[in-house]
């Protein structure tokens, strides 16, 4: 199965697809934290990608399609696989058609842009495996290190409050429209992401089998 999770910053897709990931045995694919390992790691995409997401700005379409085009092309997607944070620009969304993929489902995680600037200041994000955490509603066993490989867990530059806010912006400007683009194929539901974890995780589950 190829799913989509679709969703405004810190709507808690991540957090979905890691549950989703582990239910179905197929990977979770997040361009976010491809990009963050790739400035990590001062690779060419990185060094592309790095002004952009510091300013909360979307990365160019070419250099985001070329990471995910060799990611999806690798043995464990085979069976599947959910993106997280792709595609995020129509153009993103054709490229995916041209590269033949076939998506079953598009999930939409939604919540109201108030709760996510409030929810955004406690969000945490491991610097070794990318696991994201929250201080308050997913917090780690041990403070400031990941539960799942022991790194450190910090805030990321950009989930600062006014970066937060151009981060919405830009969702609602140029990846809301996927919604529409998505739903005229048949291929939409909206779930709702304003309540626990859990109730949320429940009802993605059931918008996926159903
Ligand atoms: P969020 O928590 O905001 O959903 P992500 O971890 O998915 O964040 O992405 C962080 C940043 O990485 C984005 O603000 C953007 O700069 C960049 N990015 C991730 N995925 C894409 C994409 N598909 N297209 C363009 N930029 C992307
Ligand atoms: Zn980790």
């Amino acid at each position: 199965m190829n799913l989509i999770f679709l969703g405004a910053p810190g709507a808690g897709k991540g957090t979905q697809a890691e549950v989703v990931c582990k239910e179905l045995n197929i990977p979770a694919i997040s361009t976010g934290n491809m990009l963050r390992e790739a400035v990590k790691n001062g690779t060419k995409a990185g060094l592309a990608a790095k002004e952009f997401m510091d300013r909360g700005d979307l990365v160019p379409d070419e250099v985001v399609i070329g990471i995910l085009k060799d990611r999806i092309a690798e043995d464990d997607a085979k069976n599947g696989f959910i993106l997280d944070g792709f595609p995020r620009t129509v153009a993103q969304a054709e490229a995916l058609e041209k590269m033949g993929v076939n998506i079953d489902k598009v999930i939409e995680i939604h919540v109201a842009d108030e709760a996510i600037t409030a929810r955004m200041s406690g969000r945490r994000v491991c610097e070794g495996c990318g696991n994201s955490y929250h201080i308050e509603y997913k917090p780690t066993k041990v403070e400031g290190i990941c539960d799942a490989c022991g790194a450190k867990v910090v805030q990321r530059i950009d989930d600062k409050p006014e970066t937060v806010i151009s981060r919405l912006k830009t969702y609602h400007e140029k990846t809301a429209p996927l919604k529409d683009f998505y739903a005229a194929k048949g291929k939409l539901v909206t779930v709702e992401g304003q309540d626990e974890i859990a109730e949320t995780s429940k009802l993605t589950l059931a918008a996926i089998k159903g």
